[in-house]
């Protein structure tokens, strides 16, 4: 089958828009015709090769749709079903048989390989090249495309397939570092460092949970300003005011929860230092590896607190995502107002945007 696509084809350059042919379905595998697919920050990183997927690839990891053609092992979903796209995960390992599969054993190779696990890949070019696939299980900036079933998350046909793609990662990972894995009790303060569009979920979620000290941190006013309008009680600029003297002030000796998204080796200790006795903070931004922080464990031990690591919020997407879209329905989580939509022909522009603060969630219409 011929499908458009837009391909990474060399390292930093922008994407090119390109007729690719698609494969055989697999039988544990769904084709989903996209409707809408997030543009991510990963998405950037990996056409800038800063994680090695091979090139050329077909990325895109927030795609949603609607089912096409089942695998005959498939038994999730069927034939004109609406779904999400999500991570990927092998569903038998020590850590998808226990619940969390955002941290599969094999999530980097599911995720990052460009392949499936027999080294196929999905699409080829007009010269019959192989074009790398299966980028999160899905390489959702396709037209259709052949995605695995556990990336597959069926949900409600009653909400617009145009906004719910970012669900399946970044509008997760936000909202699931704090339901999931904070859970901040009713009238608790939490801080959030950084108010991209992973940020920015976590602070919907807070609002959701009835936190009712809400600080957003970030070095950009214009974030800060639409942190405000989402529901922030204060906001801070770290580039002109101490974060951690600030935080602590407005806490009267530190906040109950912390969530840090720069993934800045600073910024993490500033974390540690704005939690208050038995605080609980999370790290969900994305460092390098060999990032190290400066944390003070000589003053941490006796504050007691916890720093949890999440991948994707901790989440099980096939439960935590319609229960986010339930919440959306009931006006609860308006994560639509993240959302940004270009013509799917102006991708490389949705990234631009994304890069220089001007969109928090871009996503690409088809
Ligand atoms: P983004 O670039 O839209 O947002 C980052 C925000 O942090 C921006 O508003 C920026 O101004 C702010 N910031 C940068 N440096 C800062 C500093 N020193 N102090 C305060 N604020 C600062 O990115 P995003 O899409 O929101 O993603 C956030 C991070 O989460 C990325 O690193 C992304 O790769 C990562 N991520 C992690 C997971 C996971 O599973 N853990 C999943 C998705 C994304």
């Amino acid at each position: 089958m011929k499908i458009n696509a837009a391909v990474a084809l060399k390292k930093g350059e922008p994407l090119v828009l390109r007729e690719l042919s698609l494969d055989e379905l697999r039988s544990d595998e769904v084709q989903v015709r996209l409707v809408a697919t997030g543009v991510c920050h990963t998405d950037a990183i990996v056409r800038d090769q800063v994680y090695p997927t091979p090139l050329p690839a077909v990325l895109g990891h927030e795609g949603a749709g609607i089912v096409e053609a089942v695998g005959t092992s498939v038994t999730s979903v069927e034939v004109g079903d609406h779904v999400v796209l999500s991570f990927p995960s092998c569903g038998v390992c020590s850590s998808c048989l226990s619940g969390y599969p955002a941290y599969c054993l094999d999530l980097n190779a599911l995720a990052f390989g460009g392949a499936r696990t027999d080294g196929s890949t999905a699409f080829s070019d007009e010269d019959g090249s192989p074009v790398s696939s299966h980028f999160f299980g899905q390489s959702s900036f396709a037209s259709v495309s052949n995605v695995a079933e556990r990336s597959v998350v069926k949900i409600s046909k009653d909400v617009p397939l145009d906004i719910v793609g970012p669900l399946g990662c970044g509008i997760q990972t936000g909202a699931g570092a704090v339901l999931n894995v904070l859970e901040p009790e009713a009238g608790s303060s939490i801080v959030i460092f950084g108010t991209g569009a992973v940020g920015m979920s976590a602070l919907l979620a807070a609002v959701l949970a009835n936190s009712t000290t809400i600080i957003a941190v970030d070095i950009v006013d214009s974030r800060l300003e639409r942190a405000m309008q989402l529901g922030a009680t204060h906001t801070i600029n770290s580039k002109t005011e101490d974060a951690v003297e600030r935080v602590r002030e407005i806490t009267a000796g530190g906040a109950n929860y912390a969530v840090d998204t720069t993934g800045n080796a600073r910024v993490f200790a500033q974390m540690t230092k704005s939690l208050g006795t038995l605080g609980h903070g999370a790290l969900v931004g994305a460092a390098a590896p060999g990032t190290e922080s400066p944390v003070d464990i000589g003053s941490l031990l006796l504050t007691g607190i916890t720093i949890s690591m999440v991948i994707e919020g901790d989440s099980v997407p096939q439960t935590f995502i319609p229960k986010l879209i339930s919440l959306y329905q009931a006006g609860r989580f308006p994560f639509d107002k993240l959302v940004k939509k270009y013509d799917f022909a102006d991708i490389n522009t949705a990234f631009a945007d994304s890069e220089s603060g001007e969109t928090l969630k871009p996503v690409v219409v088809f």
